[in-house]
């Protein structure tokens, strides 16, 4: 944000390079006695999914590249490769006879292929959670180690679009050394190479100490092509990409092409290689310098391979014959460039070479040039996105649970549970998971098809998870274990029907006989929640855990915005389970339960339904209304029932909050808004709502405002709990923008607090926050961020948050107010390479919390991090990790279950999350196997103390944890190690007994030996 603050964002044309200036240096500065050592490195960037399918990428080309790759590496042990992606290693991996599997291996362990981050794919970075991130950086990780032995030491990330320091801390964590960023703003990539900045040491927001701060090179030019690799000129670089050469199928845009090295020219060509060497050499600080040798999709071709490696070995020969010219070149990996680095400097890898700079921040939003930010991608697909949210969640409660259950069945000596049936599916929604988090999955930025076939993957995932998580929450509640039958007793409770379709929940067959439905809270601490089920009866009795009768409530299940249904109704009460748990709810048919109230129903605008109902159904006139619980009051608009304030009960305050929807259009011109590019044409246009119907539904559990708007159902809810769902509005949005042509959609809610300077914040992966400030020297897409979890503005008094179950774009354009974008639907391509405009709209819901809260102190101004308060936390964690329910099949006996059950002997602390428990697998060659060892990884979260948090149902301890007293005796934990974050660099045995201390922000990794 300083750097900023300070530029004036120009745009000056710098000559050949277009971007930058002239650059020259000194002449003799590099010679016999001081050389430049130059590390070529070729490499190829597979997209797992782009303009095409991900296994037609793979047979088609990338099996090629591989197979290249091993067999010119193989003939020649000077030669170098890098490689990334294990989502396409491992499918060439299985492909290997054992003799090429020792071939690769060998090639591996002396250094000449490096595999670089070790991720299942190169992970977007800008709309992706921690949780996955973490994932598929496990998966992959796990496989290479598996398989070759092999933990990558760097990090290669050069085609996500904006980069993110929770991937230098996620890569710091894993034993990376040293890592590498490409798109990077054209103005910051210059800014940082004036002052010979753009390799520093990479520090989190909020590290006080600097331990977690990570080396990082930022690539200075355009692109990762050759032309803009190995120097400035693009017209020269582009000569010596020798793949390039004719007769072939690339050519040279500026129309010189590149000559075969002979003895006759290799003295001209070398001179003219290193000057750009040298030029590119001296916007760094060390004498070392990288030249990366690829582009997408290259070596898949015998020839173009031996063009490559036999051009350049004839330049390095005749460099070495002329130490003169004072430049040493090889192939050579990005470890061997880092190494480097470090041997040149004096220092270690993994610290600071001497007089490097250290820097803090993130590097959105990415601008390729003039004013083409790519803030589109944050928005793009917002059906996928949300999607992908819903699987991370639904795959962190299936991991647990399949996790309880085996280890369970195991300690026990138990069979019947089908482990490896269920690790199967587990193993393959890790994957599919993993490869939607590729930078053209969940950003939207691949072609129909191809997105379409994301999309079954997704579903397949989802359903997968889905299967396991209702399976192993039934074991795991039978009071006698061998009563266990797989997929007899329970339901799985939500169905997609297509990839592109909306979950529907299963319609539970009430009679008088009481039906169990058992619930499954995943996070580490108790709590207390409105839960809504599908019932066939409006009259409805519900019994707790402990047998007794509690308030429950029935709406109607709405057809359209006046019908109802006749035979499906939603039932919802108040929940309360234990840290870890599952607790068992019993629903039968009661004509008279005094227990159990039908909701009213009020229409402001609209008829209302034609047929008679069992609900009470007014009409009125108003000019505000408003529906209320024990915390809070929302009033709304009489004309178009949209929120106008929210007053916390409690104090009394009562808080602007208007709710209002906005489209931009795309700009005229050659270049227009696409799938990666935001270009409106000028600011944000109300939508108009006219006289909406206006639908309330209101009674002593929930109650909720429906408007229905052009392009949006807007519902906003209120529940009557004693938990944090009974503190915050909770909006949902079903939005259509099908019959559109170039229109985007926001929701913006415009407050009072006084957010001086247009300050404000949003998370970077869930993982941290970080501060913006509105800048009217960027245009409208420059200071629209991504929100993949969470936004706040804030004045000396007041927060206002706004916490989201899906990644979106952001922005805060004025004091006071924050607005999401919701959807898009473009008709052109943004000439980024995928040929195509944004118009596979779909319905698609996503769903908020806003929450204000009252700062006991002011903040810090000059901080550039922020955190969330420990009730955001809460309120987050609660939002996104629903309670999963499993209701019993109808007509069938179930044997007798546990009615209340908790893994865990002692609640974890407020501010630590579990992210995942997760089976290791036994081994990657041959059928997929459960191993016995767990990963427990544990997340302590940063916390505003400014913010006082009361109500919540864990305790604050200062993020103390002591391991003998996770796990309940059933399970009985009897070693664990600490390890690195992809559970490779195993750090030996932790005493159970002691008290663990864990650093705020910090995630730690265990293996668990049961
Ligand atoms: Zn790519």
């Amino acid at each position: 944000m300083k750097v900023y603050e300070e530029l004036k964002f120009e745009n000056p044309d710098g000559g050949a390079w277009k971007q930058g200036w002239r650059v020259t240096y000194p002449e003799g500065k590099w010679n016999s006695d001081n050389l430049l050592h130059v590390f070529v490195l070729p490499h190829s960037h597979t997209d797992p999914g782009w303009v095409k399918k991900y296994m037609d990428y793979y047979t088609q080309q990338t099996k090629p590249i591989l197979d290249n790759v091993l067999n010119f590496l193989s003939a020649d042990p000077r030669r170098r490769f890098i490689y990334a992606e294990l989502s396409f290693f491992s499918l060439w991996w299985e492909s290997l006879s054992e003799s090429r599997k020792e071939q690769a291996r060998k090639v591996l362990r002396n250094g000449q292929l490096e595999i670089a981050t070790g991720g299942w794919v190169m992970n977007d970075e800008a709309n992706t959670h921690y949780a996955a991130m973490v994932d598929q950086l496990i998966e992959g990780n796990q496989y290479i180690h598996a398989v070759s032995g092999f933990a990558p030491r760097s990090g290669w990330a050069i085609d996500p679009f904006g980069h993110t320091p929770t991937m230098a801390y996620l890569l710091n964590r894993s034993g990376v050394k040293g890592m590498l960023v490409q798109r990077v703003h054209y103005a910051i990539k210059k800014h940082l190479a004036r002052s010979q900045n753009l390799e520093f040491m990479w520090r989190q927001l909020w590290d006080k100490d600097g331990s977690s701060d990570t080396l990082c090179h930022v690539m200075p030019f355009y692109s990762y092509d050759v032309p803009h690799t190995c120097g400035p000129d693009p017209k020269i670089c582009c000569q010596f990409d020798f793949a390039r050469m004719s007769p072939g199928r690339y050519n040279c845009p500026w129309r010189v092409p590149p000559q075969a090295i002979t003895e006759g020219n290799v003295a001209d060509r070398a001179a003219m290689l290193i000057d750009q060497y040298k030029k590119k050499a001296s916007l760094y600080r060390s004498n070392a310098l990288f030249i990366p040798l690829g582009d997408d999709f290259r070596y898949d071709q015998a020839e173009e391979c031996e063009r490559q490696f036999n051009n350049y070995q004839k330049i390095f020969d005749y460099l070495d014959k002329n130490p003169q010219l004072g430049v040493k070149a090889q192939f050579g990996t990005l470890s061997e460039y880092f190494d480097k680095i470090h041997e040149l400097s004096g220092s270690e890898p993994g610290s600071r070479p001497r007089e490097y700079p250290v820097l803090t921040g993130d590097f959105f939003t990415y601008a390729d040039k003039d004013d083409h930010y790519w803030s589109g991608y944050f928005t793009s697909r917002p059906f996928q996105k949300q999607m992908d949210r819903n699987i991370e969640t639904n795959l962190r409660s299936a991991e647990i649970a399949f996790s309880l259950a085996a280890v369970y069945q195991r300690k026990h000596r138990l069979s019947g549970f089908p482990e490896d049936h269920l690790m199967r599916l587990l193993v393959e929604a890790r994957r599919n998971l993993g490869l939607f988090q590729h930078h053209d999955g969940i950003t939207g930025t691949a072609k129909d098809f191809v997105v379409v076939d994301y999309g079954e993957r997704l579903l397949k995932a989802e359903n997968n998870c889905k299967t396991i998580i209702t399976e192993a929450v039934s074991f795991l509640s039978m009071a006698t274990k061998s009563d266990y039958k797989q997929n007899i007793f329970f339901d799985i409770d939500e169905i997609r029907k297509n990839h592109d379709s909306l979950i529907t929940k299963n319609v539970i067959q009430v009679s008088d006989k009481p039906s169990s439905v058992l619930l499954f809270n995943s996070l580490t601490h108790p709590r207390q929640e409105v839960v809504t089920l599908h019932v066939s009866d409006p009259n409805i009795e519900v019994k707790d855990a402990k047998g007794k009768v509690i308030t429950s409530q029935t709406d109607p299940f709405w057809k359209d915005s006046n019908e109802m249904s006749q035979d499906r109704f939603k039932l919802s009460f108040v929940t309360e389970l234990p840290a870890m748990g599952i607790v068992r709810y019993q629903i039968s048919q009661r004509k008279d339960s005094s227990s159990n109230s039908l909701a009213t129903v009020t229409y402001y605008h609209g008829d209302g339904p034609s047929s008679q109902s069992k609900f009470s159904v007014e009409k009125k006139e108003s000019s505000e209304f408003s529906i209320d619980n024990s915390f809070l009051e929302a009033k709304f608009s009489g004309s178009t029932g949209l929120l106008q304030s929210v007053t916390v009960k409690s104090t009394g305050e009562k808080h602007r909050s208007e709710v209002s929807f906005h489209t931009y259009g795309a700009r005229g011109g050659k270049e227009r808004s696409g799938a990666y590019l935001f270009l409106p044409d000028g600011k944000a246009k109300p939508l108009s709502v006219g006289h909406p119907v206006i639908r309330v539904v209101r009674g002593p559990v929930v109650s909720e405002v429906s408007v229905f708007i052009n392009h949006v159902q807007h519902v906003v809810r209120l529940y009557n709990s004693p938990g944090v769902d009974g503190k915050t509005v909770d909006m949902f949005n079903l939005v259509d923008i099908q019959n559109e042509v170039n229109l985007e959609l926001a929701v913006k809610i415009s407050t009072d607090v006084q957010n001086s300077e247009r300050e404000f914040f949003t998370d970077l992966n869930g993982f941290q926050m970080i501060k913006h400030k509105v800048f009217d020297k960027l245009p409208i897409q420059a200071n629209v961020y991504p929100l993949p979890a969470m936004a706040f503005i804030e004045d000396d008094k007041t927060r206002f948050s706004v916490l989201t179950a899906q990644s979106l774009g952001v922005a805060s354009l004025k004091t006071g107010e924050i607005q999401v974008m919701l959807d898009r639907t473009l008709n052109q391509d943004d000439m980024r390479g995928l040929g195509q405009g944004v118009r596979d709209n779909k319905v698609t819901p996503n769903r908020f919390r806003l929450l204000f809260e009252r700062r006991s102190t002011p903040p810090i101004k000059a901080k550039l991090s922020g955190f969330p308060s420990m009730f955001a936390h809460v309120a987050y964690l609660h939002l996104v990790h629903q309670i999963q329910k499993i209701p019993q099949k109808s007509s069938i006996e179930v044997p007798p279950l546990l009615s209340e059950n908790s893994f865990l002997s002692v609640p974890l602390p407020c501010d630590v999350h579990l992210l995942n428990l997760r089976s290791l697998q036994k081994s990657y060659d041959g059928d997929i196997k459960r191993g016995d060892d767990s990963a427990l990884l544990l997340h302590r979260l940063g916390v505003d103390c400014g913010i006082p948090s009361s109500g919540l149902q864990c305790k604050d301890t200062q993020g103390k944890v002591k391991l003998r007293d996770l796990f309940n005796d059933a399970l009985g934990v009897k070693e664990i190690q600490r390890t690195s974050l992809i559970l490779l660099h195993d750090k030996g045995p932790t005493s159970l007994d002691s008290d663990l201390t864990l650093s705020p922000m910090k995630i730690y990794s265990f293996k668990v030996k049961w």
